[in-house]
Parts: C-alpha cells; structure tokens; sequence
C-alpha cells in the first residue's frame, strides 16, 4: 500500500509560510506583494481557477486586481493592459489566464508581460534560465511537484525518472526539475515507442498526459513513486488524474490523489513566486 502524499496539507504549509513573510514585509516596507490576474472570455474552468488564485491571494495577505475582459477582447487591448500593468508599481506578478480565445496570440503576450513579473514562468527569458539552471521563478505545476516530492524526503538523485508529456508548461520544466535534481530523466509522449517498458523502468514516474486513467498497473514498477499531474473528468463527468489510481496505488511507494495531490500546490506556488517577485522588484 501507497502513501498518500497530501497535496493540500503541503500546499497550506507553503501558503502559511508566505503568509507569515507577508506580515514581516508590511511591517518592515508598509508594503505587501501584489498580483493582478488577467481572465479573457467565459471559459468556466478559467474561472473556478481565477477564483482561486484570487482566495488564495486573500488567505496570504496579497493586493490583488482582477481584469476579466469579454471574449471579443483584441490583441491591442489586451497588450495595452498588460504594458499598464507592467508599469504599476504596486504589481509584482502579472498572470493571463491560459487559454485565450483563439483569435488572440498567446506566446505574443506572454512575450509582453516583464520578465521579473512573469510569475506563472512562461516568458522565453524565464524558461531559458530554467534550462541553464539560474532562475528565479520555476513553473508553478512542475515546482509545486517537486515540493511534495520534497515533503516526504524522497530522494531524486541518481534515480530514474520518468515524464509522461512534453508541454511547456508541465512535462519539459517538470523533466528540467528532476534533472536539476540529479535524477536520470526520460521524457515520453505520444510518438514514443514502448512506452510501457520505459514507465515500468522508473523510480519516479509523473504523468502529464491528459488523458483519464492512462496510466495502469502494468506500467508501473513495484514501489515506484507515482506523481499524477493530470486533470481530466471521467465517463461519470467526475474529477480524475491520468493514472488509474485504484489499480496502481496498491503497488506504488507513494501516489498523489486527484483531487487533493498536484492540483492545490499550483496555487500555493504561485503565491511563492509572486513574494519573490516582490523581493526582487524591492531589491530585498
Ligand atoms: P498537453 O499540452 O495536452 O500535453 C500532453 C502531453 O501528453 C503531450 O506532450 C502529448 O504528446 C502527451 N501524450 C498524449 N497522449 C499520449 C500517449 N498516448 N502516450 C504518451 N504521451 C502522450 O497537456 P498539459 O498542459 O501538459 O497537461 C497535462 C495534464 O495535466 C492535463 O490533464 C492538465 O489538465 C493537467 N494539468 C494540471 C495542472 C495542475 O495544476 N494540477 C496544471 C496544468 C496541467 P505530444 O507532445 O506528442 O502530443
């Protein structure tokens, strides 16, 4: 039997101890970090998203503003508003929520947003530094995934680790992290051949896919420590991971439950990337 590693008791130590930075910053400066978050369009998983990030923005002490702006927003609107928030002093983290409506360039104001306010960590400046070891902020999901895996003491050097995905924004920081770590790391995804065999042959296994249940007992080695990222409904529109949890739980070492493992430490990360922000902007 697996054990569970409690994404949301991590993800409240980490918000507890930005919390308690805050206070002594106000103290110190009378100042506290600010984050604004920026929503385009309806799309109702954005929204549950934006309403956390904001509660959570609240729980820690931080200002916070909020643009939510109608779907037929255009690319010069949206760049306008984030040179403006680029400049506000009181601002430290600027964040667009992903995805955009289509008509709207992504990696066009992801580019626009200043790299020392880029706090989601997506700017090219920000990923370049991550390959080469030098950053500042990491991607939330991928850093939120090495926290746990730091709370339980688990040891990534010298182990075998394997990715289930190539995203920007998961599967290629995530397979960075462990190999800053020292892990031995192979990243997979949809053109890989035997799958299986490479899963079966990690120590530490993460998968990114997006795809309910994908990952099954025969794709993983006995005592393995199964990280699920995925974020998918299952037949009965229920929340699952990418791993099939009640297959593989009973042969692996630790597991992270969907809901309850990564998905809570996205935010919490956040809001630690936001106070660094802060501290670097305030030179502090
Ligand atoms: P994505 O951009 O769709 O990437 C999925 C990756 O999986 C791709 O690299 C793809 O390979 C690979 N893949 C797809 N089918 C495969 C197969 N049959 N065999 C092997 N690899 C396969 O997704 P993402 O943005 O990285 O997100 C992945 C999951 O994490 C989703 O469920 C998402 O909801 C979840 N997520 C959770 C959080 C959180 O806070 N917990 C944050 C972000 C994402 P190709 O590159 O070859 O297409």
């Amino acid at each position: 039997m697996a054990k569970i590693i409690d994404g949301k008791k991590v993800s409240s130590d980490v918000k507890n101890k930005v919390a308690q930075q805050v206070l002594k910053l106000k103290e110190m400066y009378n100042k506290v970090p600010g984050l604004a978050v920026v929503i385009v369009g309806n799309d109702p998983a954005s929204r549950v998203y934006v309403n956390n990030k904001k509660r959570a923005c609240d729980m820690v002490g931080f200002y916070s503003e909020e643009y939510a702006l109608p779907e037929e927003t255009t690319q010069e609107e949206l760049m306008s508003l984030i040179e403006k928030l680029n400049n506000k002093e009181n601002i430290n983290g600027v964040l667009v929520q992903l995805p955009l409506p289509k008509h709207l360039n992504e990696s066009a104001v992801i580019e626009a947003i200043k790299p020392q306010k880029d706090v989601d960590a997506f700017h090219a400046s920000n990923v370049g530094k991550i390959m080469i070891g030098e950053y500042s902020f990491l991607p939330c999901t991928p850093a939120g995934v090495m926290e746990l895996i730091k709370s339980e003491n688990i040891e990534v050097e010298g182990k075998n680790c394997v990715v289930i995905g190539r995203s920007n924004i998961v599967g290629k920081p995530m397979a960075m992290l462990l190999l800053h770590n020292n892990g031995t790391v192979t990243i997979c995804h949809s053109k890989t051949k035997n799958l299986k065999e490479i899963c079966k042959s990690a120590d530490i296994l993460v998968a990114a896919v997006g795809k309910p249940k994908f990952v099954k007992s025969d794709m993983v080695k006995e005592g393995a420590v199964v990280i699920d990222v995925g974020m998918n409904r299952d037949e009965n529109g229920k929340l699952c991971g990418d791993v099939d949890f009640k297959e593989v739980e009973p042969i692996s070492s630790y597991i992270t439950p969907v809901p309850g493992g990564v998905g809570p430490m996205t935010v919490a990360m956040l809001m630690k990337n936001t106070l660094t922000a802060f501290k670097i902007q305030n030179h502090i």
